[in-house]
């Protein structure tokens, strides 16, 4: 119930916000869920509960637009990652990358960074619980898993040298 009222209350304040200047789309860059249906009155549809609706997008300046991604365990995440920058994939790559408890993230990024032909994953990793494609400047990706059990994991971007800016918490309650 408390993940709903958030979700109301980002709408109400992206509402409030359109009417009182225009700044609704700054407002939508930041990480925000998104119901699946656009009609408020379907948010308590238990279907919509089941699905975390994701939104994560990174620009080129080597930034995610959150630090921090909350979601609950059993839940189904939908996550998208969108880039909102001109450059492209070779130049300012990105991706999300979740990476299971105990991995060490630098030591992750570090092997990642050579694999240039496997857009910069280690082949047949075992430490990834989640990850979407490699994309540039305009593109968005999808991608749908299950929400692992309770805690706090790290998830980045795996092109070279962007995990020291993009980088952050996966946590599930
Ligand atoms: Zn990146």
């Amino acid at each position: 119930m408390k993940l709903i009222r958030i979700q109301l209350l980002v709408l109400f304040s992206a509402v409030l916000m359109f009417n009182c200047g225009g700044k609704e789309e700054k407002k939508k860059e930041v990480f925000s869920y998104e119901k699946t249906n656009s009609q408020a009155e379907n948010v308590s549809n238990s279907d919509d509960a089941n699905v975390a609706n994701v939104v994560i997008t990174g620009n080129d300046l080597m930034q995610f637009s959150t630090k921090e991604i909350k979601v609950k365990t059993g839940q189904k995440v939908r996550l998208t990652l969108r880039h909102v920058g001109k450059l492209d994939a070779n130049i300012m790559g990105h991706n999300f990358v979740l990476l299971k408890n105990g991995v060490d993230l630098v030591t992750f990024a570090t092997a990642a960074a050579i694999e240039r032909d496997n857009k910069y994953l280690p082949k047949d990793s075992q430490d990834i619980i989640a990850h979407t494609d490699l994309i540039g400047g305009g593109q968005v990706t999808t991608i749908e898993f299950d929400a692992p059990e309770p805690g706090t994991y790290e998830f980045l971007c795996s092109f070279p040298g962007h995990y020291a800016m993009m980088r952050g918490n996966f946590i599930v309650e």
